[in-house]
């Protein structure tokens, strides 16, 4: 039996009866249930704003299935329970994400492990830190508690580094609706961010470089970006070369406090 963690999130329906019924049905095709989080209302992430706040958390599972059995299993579950895939970011009222699964690291069109985006999404760190508060990022190398703990404070500093001074003055300078949450410092120039340590350093590639070639890896291999402390960098290339709405989804993601509501009330 391998252990893993799987995080829940939805924002449309009733939500925490979906995530009871997820999990019956998981328990019922060989995912043992070890351990449940508590219930986290959130904002939206990079939605279109439909008004409707999510619901997040997340459990650790025991079962003999594979990484990619259960991923197979996790992506049933959501079709069966209403998801209608190839909205990104649309509503939902089921998104499965498996976050670890033993200590499987791997890159494949149809799953990374850990997931990509576990170590700066606190809607996924808050309920995580219930139920697997020492698991370690193998390459942040940082757990669950210090990761979480990174972007309680306010506001979160991210450091932008790479591109062109250019695009990193132009967005330093820039007006935002989230610059209470948000503090940008520029990477290049550390001596004029008064010092704080970055909680994410946003790297861009610059067109045309390795960092465009290397996709669709999660990390770039780009020098520039390797140099960077691994513990906080995200390649944000592909994001920041369609627009600059990176930002905004950077912003959520680092942004409000996932509130505690509740637990799910689950059948033994
Ligand atoms: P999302 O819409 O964010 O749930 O992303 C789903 C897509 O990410 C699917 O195409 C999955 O194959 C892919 N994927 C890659 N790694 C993972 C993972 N660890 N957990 C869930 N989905 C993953």
């Amino acid at each position: 039996m391998t252990r893993g963690a799987v995080a829940l999130g939805g924002n449309r329906g009733p939500v925490a009866q979906t995530f009871c019924h997820a999990l019956d049905i998981l328990r019922q095709r060989g995912v043992s249930l070890v351990a449940q989080a508590g219930l986290y209302d959130t904002t939206p992430v990079g939605a279109p704003d439909d008004g409707q706040r999510y619901l997040n958390s997340a459990c650790l599972v025991e079962t003999r299935l594979s990484p990619r059995e259960l991923l197979d299993e996790l992506q049933r579950v959501e079709q069966e329970l209403g998801r209608v895939r190839g909205v990104d970011w649309g509503p939902r009222p089921l998104d499965l994400d498996l976050i670890w699964y033993g200590e499987v690291v791997c890159e494949t069109p149809r799953l990374t492990l850990p997931h990509p985006a576990c170590w700066y999404r606190r809607f996924v760190l808050e309920p995580l830190g219930e139920i697997c508060a020492d698991w370690r990022h193998p390459d942040k190398g940082l757990t669950v508690v210090e990761l979480r703990d990174r972007w309680r404070c306010r506001p979160v500093t991210i450091a932008l580094a790479g591109g062109t001074a250019a695009w990193r003055e132009r967005l330093l300078r820039e007006p935002s609706a989230f610059a209470s949450a948000v503090r940008l410092v520029d990477w290049e120039h550390r001596d004029r961010g008064a010092g704080e340590e970055p909680g994410l350093i946003a790297w861009r590639g610059t067109p045309g470089g390795r960092a465009e070639t290397t996709r669709p890896r999660a990390e770039s291999a780009d020098p520039g970006f390797r140099q960077l402390p691994a513990d906080r960098r995200l390649d944000v290339s592909r994001e920041a070369a369609d627009s600059d709405a990176w930002l905004t989804f950077l912003a959520q993601s680092v942004g409000d406090e996932p509130r505690r509501v509740g637990t799910l009330e689950l059948e033994d």
